[in-house]
């Protein structure tokens, strides 16, 4: 993985869909049937470069070389093993970092099955959204990552694995909704026959609650899945831990969610961290319990992980299933992990940018920050 192998003015290809690619190639001369092989090198076979893509006319190759790349990233470190989570932390053209994370088996999540692999993708260098309990934001947002950031990062895991991913989850670092347009179109050429051909129902989409993005994803054609990072049953808790509450209220969010509810098939999933004194009171499980059953939504409750530097912790196993239990006494659907340490909340909450020292790669330090958990913070 020499560095050299990444040109920086080049554009990635796997950001372009089928139809880009044709236009691609009519432009070098060539007939229309070598978009589709190219397509086939770069997304079934992940093609590394051009030299490999042996039936395209080395004129083709050459011409598409020039101006064109199929990796865009490198791993710059793995970590975990192949029966746990693993992290890979990938290098991105401009020498920032983000991660992503494969999760082997995912009993009973997002309509997964136990024998599946999840990849849990970043959207986003960074975040803005200044969740107070959540790690990716810590350092602030950078920037949006292309459509083809997003796409390779699955393309390489399956290359560096040898391992296909069945279900994909937007929940690494960054605000998908605030990258909108890559991000779908990243999701589509994820699905496509001549893509990466992971099924749309197999891949969901976390959001913090950008009311008026939801309101525009559910005319989205892709029956992808819907999470929602609630972890608040009220205004005035969700205030405290989630400055997005402050400009699109519930009763926003609410109102966008019902949309969404209206045009799709899909179930809506609301996640709820359940934080030690913050959100874990049992009147916000006799609320949330309202919430989730007028949009039948099911609920997954995620203890929290600790993130050094920030104040919070989970509750009680006592709390957190009293907690559970008055939702499904209300008739929810919900869910309790009750795993520590390598669960997928600690490996998907807890992405942080990285910098890389003549050390190594080392986490960026947590800049000085008052935590307000004030309501009128
Ligand atoms: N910005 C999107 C995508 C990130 S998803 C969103 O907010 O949904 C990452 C998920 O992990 C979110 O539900 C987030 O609230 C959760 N999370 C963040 N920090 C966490 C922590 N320390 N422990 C458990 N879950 C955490």
């Amino acid at each position: 993985m020499s560095r050299t192998c990444l040109k920086d003015t080049h554009v990635s290809l796997l950001g372009l869909t089928q139809a880009e690619l044709a236009e691609l190639v009519a432009e070098a001369g060539q007939p229309a049937f070598r978009a589709g092989q190219l397509a086939e090198w770069m997304f079934q076979r992940r093609a590394p470069d051009f030299g490999a893509m042996s039936n395209l006319p080395a004129a083709l190759r050459m011409a598409l070389a020039e101006r064109y790349v199929t990796r865009s990233m490198e791993i710059a470190a793995v970590t975990g093993s192949r029966d746990t989570t693993r992290k890979f932390l990938l290098r991105l053209q401009d020498g920032r970092y983000v991660e992503t994370v494969l999760i082997p088996a995912n009993p009973a999540l997002y309509g997964g099955r136990a024998d599946r692999r999840t990849l849990c993708v970043s959207s986003q260098v960074g975040c803005a959204y200044d969740c107070k309990f959540c790690a990716s934001g810590l350092a602030g947002f950078t920037r949006n990552l292309t459509a083809a950031e997003i796409v390779e990062q699955v393309v390489q895991v399956e290359q560096n694995t040898g391992e296909r991913v069945d279900n994909l989850v937007f929940m690494g670092m960054g605000e998908p909704l605030a990258n909108f347009s890559n991000v779908t179109r990243a999701i589509e050429i994820l699905n496509a026959p001549w893509g990466l051909g992971i099924g749309a129902r197999h891949m969901t989409l976390s959001t913090s609650g950008l009311a008026p993005q939801i309101r525009k994803l559910a005319d989205f054609p892709l029956q992808i899945r819907l999470a929602i990072s609630l972890h608040g049953a009220t205004d005035p808790v969700r205030d405290r831990i989630m400055p997005v509450n402050r400009k699109y209220p519930l009763v926003e969010l609410f109102a966008a969610l019902e949309v969404w509810h209206q045009k799709r098939k899909q179930h809506l999933t609301f996640e709820y961290i359940l934080i030690e004194g913050v959100n874990d009171d049992l009147e916000q499980a006799r609320v949330l319990s309202g919430r989730a059953r007028a949009l039948e939504a099911k609920v997954n409750l995620i203890p929290y992980n600790t993130v050094e530097g920030l104040p919070w912790k989970r509750p009680s196993v006592e709390r957190q299933e009293a907690f559970r239990d008055i939702l499904l006494r209300a008739g929810v659907k919900a869910t309790l992990r009750l795993e520590k340490g390598h669960d997928i909340a600690a490996a998907c909450g807890q992405l942080r940018l990285k910098q890389e020292t003549a050390e190594g790669i080392i986490e960026s330090p947590v800049p000085e920050r008052r935590i307000t958990i004030g309501a009128g913070a």
